[in-house]
């Protein structure tokens, strides 16, 4: 398996190259990765958090080719660089990405010249991109799949190594496992993430991961009183006694999806700052 080493450029796959970005902390692993596609004309995809250093290593390796930046979402990790890196390239680039919806951590300066719909196609001489849309970790959450490989830039939808956090009210888990269930549609051999290593076995990936959110999911329920509300500080320790300590903040926040998500399917209730179970009703 290739090394994750910020700054150093290397390939994964057949025309796929991956630079990883010098941003490695507890929501981003080892760091963003930014994807290099083609060789001539070349897409880059998720340039990552506004650094100078990463935007530079990157330009050096591949600045004349540049055709296309795609962004997977606007997050601060993925898609502040493409601002310095207009800047300096200065000429027309094709920025395809969704805007970023108000709220924190959001890209709010990011511009994108086309916006993709679900199925949006980029053709080149060398690959074919397809846009699926996969709202759920973030409402404008893109992935793209490389048809020529086989290869799903999942961006935030799947991480290696660590969970992936739903953060309402941006996040919403009824949209994250609709899109999980969109992905069965598709013949990918390989997830590329924002972060982390390629992964294979991608069926088993997603059954994997939404096993996981339901027994989450059902373990919140479990907790949930029809008399006696309960809050989210309250919840936190008993739903994520098998996480160390340090994870409960951002799982806190995926606790607050699951709980809107349980409102949502008519099986939970909120009233004021505490949560409860509706009578009669089973998950
Ligand atoms: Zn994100």
């Amino acid at each position: 398996m290739a090394e994750l080493i910020a700054g150093k450029m290397i390939s994964v796959a057949p025309g796929v190259r991956r630079l990883l970005a010098p941003n490695p902390g507890p929501f981003t692993g080892p760091g963003t990765n930014t994807y290099i596609l083609g060789t001539d004309r070349v897409a880059v995809i998720d340039p990552g958090p506004a650094s100078p250093k990463h935007v530079q290593a990157l330009l050096e390796e591949v600045g004349s080719q540049i055709e296309w930046i795609l962004t997977t979402h606007t997050h601060a990790d993925h898609s502040p660089a493409v601002k310095l890196m207009l800047e300096a390239l200065d000429r027309p680039i094709e920025v395809i990405g969704i805007p970023a919806p108000q709220g924190s951590n959001q890209d709010l300066d990011y511009s994108p010249t086309l916006i993709p719909s679900h199925g949006y196609h980029l053709e080149t001489d060398e690959f074919t991109l397809e846009g699926i849309f996969t709202p759920g970790h973030a409402s404008n959450h893109m992935c793209y799949l490389l048809r020529e490989q086989k290869m799903l830039f999942t961006g935030d939808h799947l991480m290696q190594g660590s969970s992936v956090i739903i953060a309402p009210p941006d996040g919403n888990m009824g949209d994250y496992m609709a899109s999980l269930e969109l992905l069965f549609q598709y013949d990918i051999d390989y997830f590329a993430p924002a972060h982390g290593h390629l992964m294979e076995e991608c069926k088993k990936v997603i059954e994997h991961t939404r096993a996981h959110r339901l027994k989450r999911e059902k373990k919140v329920f479990d907790l949930l009183n029809i008399d006696e509300g309960i809050s989210l500080a309250d919840l936190t320790a008993p739903v994520y006694d098998d996480v160390p300590v340090f994870l409960h903040p951002a799982g806190q926040m995926s606790l607050k999806a699951h709980l809107i998500s349980l409102v949502e399917q008519g099986v939970g209730v909120q009233k004021g700052e505490l949560w409860y179970r509706v009578e009669g009703v089973s998950l």
